[in-house]
Order: C-alpha cells, then structure tokens, then sequence
C-alpha cells in the first residue's frame, strides 16, 4: 500500500547523519512512484514533489531531528496541505432550514451518506428531514426510508404510500424538481433546521444525469452541495469529479469506502484537482462508520506512522538546537557525561511519561509489554542518583570510588547496588552510543572512529 511504501522509503534515511542532494532525489523518486501506483492524479504528485524536494533541500535544517525525521515532516505537512489543511465544516444557513444536496454516480454511497449525516446532525442538536429525490432507481424510496428510521429522522418522500419510483410516478409525483422543492416547504412547515436531499445517480457520467441533478439545484439553492465520491474507484476519481464539476458544481467532497481504499489516491487528488475541501470521510456500511474529515489524522494514516509525528512536534519545542548538536558531538566522541545524560532525561520527561512518548511511535502495538515495563519511580531514582553526585563526578563519572558511590548511596536514599548499576550501565550506554554515532555519521565520531 501507499502507507507502507512511504514507510519503507522514509526508513531507508533513517540511519543517515546528513542528506546529500542525491538522497533528496532519491527519496522523492520512490515518493513519487508510491503516489503513482496509489492511483494519485498526475498533476498533483508533480506538484506535490517540487514542493518536497524545494523544502528538503532547503534551510529548515532542525537540529532536534535526524534526517529521516525532518523529511517525515516535511512530507506529512505537504500531505496535510493537500488534503485541505484545516477541518472544513458545513456551512449553515443564516435563516434555517440549512440545505444540503447530495450528488454523485450510482453506488457511490449517497443514500447510506444521508442516513449517516442524518444521525451527525442530529448528534449535534439538529432536527433534519431526509428528502427523497432519487426517482429513478427501484426502491430508492424505501432504500432512503430504511435509514432515515434507523438514524430516527423523518424522510420525505413523494407521496407517502409510495414505496418505488413506478408507484411515485403512477402517482403523479414522479419529477424530482418537484419533490425537492415540497421538501423544502415542507421542512419550513414543520421547522427541521437542514434538509438533507438524496439524488438519482447513473452508472456513468451522463448529461441527463448532470442535468437532473442542475434543476435540483436551481430549484432548491442548496446553501452546500456534497460530491459523493466512492474512494475505491482510483483513477476514475478525478474524471468523475470533474464532470460533475462541470456539471452541477459543488461546494464540498464526501470520500465513502474509504475502509476499502488501500491506495488513498482519491483522496490525495480530488481536493487538488477540484478546489473544494473534503468535508466527511465514510468507513463502512453502518450508519456509525462515519465521521468529519481530519487531514491531519488522514495525512498519518496514509504515512502510517502512528503519532511519531507530534512527538517530532513536542522533541523540537523541548531540544534546544545548540543543546542537540553538542549532546550529538559528545556522543559521538565518547565524551557524554552524567550531566548531559541527566539533561537529556529531563528534557525527554518534560514531554511526559516515557510509556506515552513510547506508545507513540509506529509498531508500538507489538512492544506493549515492554512499554508496560517501564517504570518512572526507577527513572525518578535515576534522577536521585545523579542529583546526589558532585559536578566533578557528574563530568567524569570515572572518579566514582567506592567511598563516593558509599556518600552517593546515601544522599539519595537508594542502596550502593542501585549506585553501582547505574555507573555501570552508564559507562555501557556512552561506548554504544559512540560506536553507533560512528556508524550514523554523527558530528564528531570520526576523530574516534579512525
Ligand atoms: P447511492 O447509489 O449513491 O445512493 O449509494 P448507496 O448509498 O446505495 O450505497 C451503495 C453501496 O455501497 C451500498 O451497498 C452501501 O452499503 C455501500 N456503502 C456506502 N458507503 C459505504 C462505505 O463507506 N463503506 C463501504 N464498505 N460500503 C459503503
Ligand atoms: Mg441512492
């Protein structure tokens, strides 16, 4: 999937100390051919990769993060613009009721949206009525009823005996102008605050189909009309969108079956390719399956990184850079000391707890036991030890006898064992550390390394 492709990408930088312009072209290459395979419009990857390779070439150099980390960013803030930047809500009317229309091609999921946006809005305090306009399909009718019972909103249909577009028809009330238009009367009669109006589709695009759908909207002046697009039928998305573009017009998107879109092509393009935000996102067939579009959640879901990305946002606001860079060097050369090391904790547990910073990264789910094990009391102790040494031992931790760690033990209430384990696994840490800053290429290393 584009998800895994994107990580696996990003994970290749990883072990990088810098980024030379030919790692930049690289990475955008395999960006590039993921968008591509994941269905993503072609102008849209264009411009979505100038602008990565602008900004990762460019001087937004954070020493708080590595290489791979500062791409990440840089990719997952593009991913956030395209997908709209903010959270587009549905603008309501100054004079109720508010009207939303619903267009889309046959299957796309309009009549399930109606009853899904139904229960959202009434959720939130509002009193909707469904409007039956879909004349055309058998059973559209009942389709719209059935789910307008279950979101327990009323539906408004051409006559209420009828069931199917024949009977509607047989009864005189078979011009889906018409029914719009009552709906709204009838909306205003009876005080419901939205009226949300179901549409016919076809299977394809087509000019009657485009035409319906314009004398819907002449006749009713939806203050939104929602785009319906079934997020699975990849390249077919922005054709398709276009056309009603041109057709109807429409003032926001709704992505469904985004349960069963692996690629997240849709939706990546269709907001670049229409101008118009995507307002909901549809998971599944039930009426719950539904929520507000969030680009950001959807911009992680698509990189599948979890929540590494805020804790790149709360590691920048705590790392002072200069502070990096010299803890990078010392690593590097061996030279870290108690005091950087009890430095570095602190500003690590200012983030919060270490099992919340840990739970956030990708493939945490399989190191929950683990994460589990983490105990603050022990890193608190830690803490004591450190704080009960002198700054001369904190900066050469090797003058640490037995009669200073005896003095230690007992400034800090801890026994000489927890002393003792400490200095150890300190001294363990930096020559780890050090061999591996070597081998990242971290400031530093090399005048140790040969
Ligand atoms: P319409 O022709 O545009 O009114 O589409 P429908 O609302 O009748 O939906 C067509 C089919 O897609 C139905 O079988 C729905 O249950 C299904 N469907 C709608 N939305 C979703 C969704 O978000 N996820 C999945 N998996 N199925 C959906
Ligand atoms: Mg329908």
């Amino acid at each position: 999937s584009l998800s895994d492709r994107l990580t696996a990408t990003l994970k290749d930088l990883r072990g990088k100390g810098r980024l030379s312009p030919a790692d930049v072209d690289a990475t955008c290459r395999e960006i590039r051919l993921a968008l591509l395979e994941a269905d993503v419009a072609l102008p849209v990857v264009r411009t979505f990769i100038a602008r990565i390779k602008e900004r990762a070439k460019g001087a937004e150099v954070s020493a708080a993060l590595n290489p791979a980390q500062q791409v990440v960013k840089v990719v997952n803030e593009e991913l956030v613009g395209i997908l709209g930047g903010e959270t587009r809500r549905i603008q309501f009317a100054k004079t109720p009721p508010t009207v939303i229309m619903l267009a889309g091609l046959q299957g796309a999921g309009k009549t399930t949206l109606a009853g899904k946006l139904a229960q959202w809005l009434r959720g939130q305090g509002h009193t909707p009525l469904l409007v039956a306009c879909d004349l055309q399909r058998p059973n559209a009718v009942t389709q719209l009823k059935v789910v307008g019972e279950r979101a327990g909103v009323p539906v408004f249909a051409p006559h209420p005996g009828a069931t199917t577009a024949g009977e509607a028809e047989g009864a005189g009330v078979g011009d889906p102008v018409a029914v719009a238009r009552a709906g709204i009367e009838e909306a205003k009669a009876r005080q419901h605050d939205v009226v949300v109006v179901d549409t016919a589709g076809r299977l394809g695009v087509d000019e009657a189909l485009m035409q319906q759908a314009a004398d819907i909207r002449d006749a009713i002046s939806p203050d939104e009309v929602l785009f319906v697009l079934d997020a699975m039928i990849g390249q077919d998305a922005v054709a398709t969108a276009d056309a009603f573009r041109a057709g109807v017009g429409f003032t926001g998107v709704v992505l469904t079956k985004l349960d069963g879109d692996a690629r997240g092509g849709a939706a990546l393009s269709v907001r670049e390719v229409t101008g118009q935000p995507i307002l909901f996102a549809s998971t599944g067939e039930k009426l719950d399956d539904f929520d507000v579009f969030h680009p950001e959640r959807m911009a992680s879901r698509i990189l599948g990184m979890g929540d590494v990305l805020t804790l790149i946002e709360q590691a920048e606001q705590v790392f002072d850079a200069k502070q990096a860079e010299e803890a990078a060097t010392k690593i590097g050369s061996g030279e870290l000391t108690l005091e950087d090391f009890l430095e570095q904790m602190m500003a690590i547990r200012k983030m919060g707890p270490i099992a919340n910073l840990l739970g956030m990264l990708p493939g945490a789910g399989q190191m929950k036991d683990a994460i589990g094990q983490i105990d603050e009391k022990q890193l608190d102790r830690v803490q004591a030890i450190i704080r009960g040494m002198t700054p001369a031992e904190r900066a050469n931790p090797k003058i640490i006898n037995a009669s200073r760690r005896l003095r230690i033990a007992n400034g800090s209430g801890v026994k000489v064992s927890d002393v003792n384990q400490l200095v150890d696994r300190f001294f363990e840490a930096r020559k780890m550390m050090s061999s591996m800053a070597g081998r990242m290429g971290l400031p530093g290393a090399r005048k140790n390394q040969r």
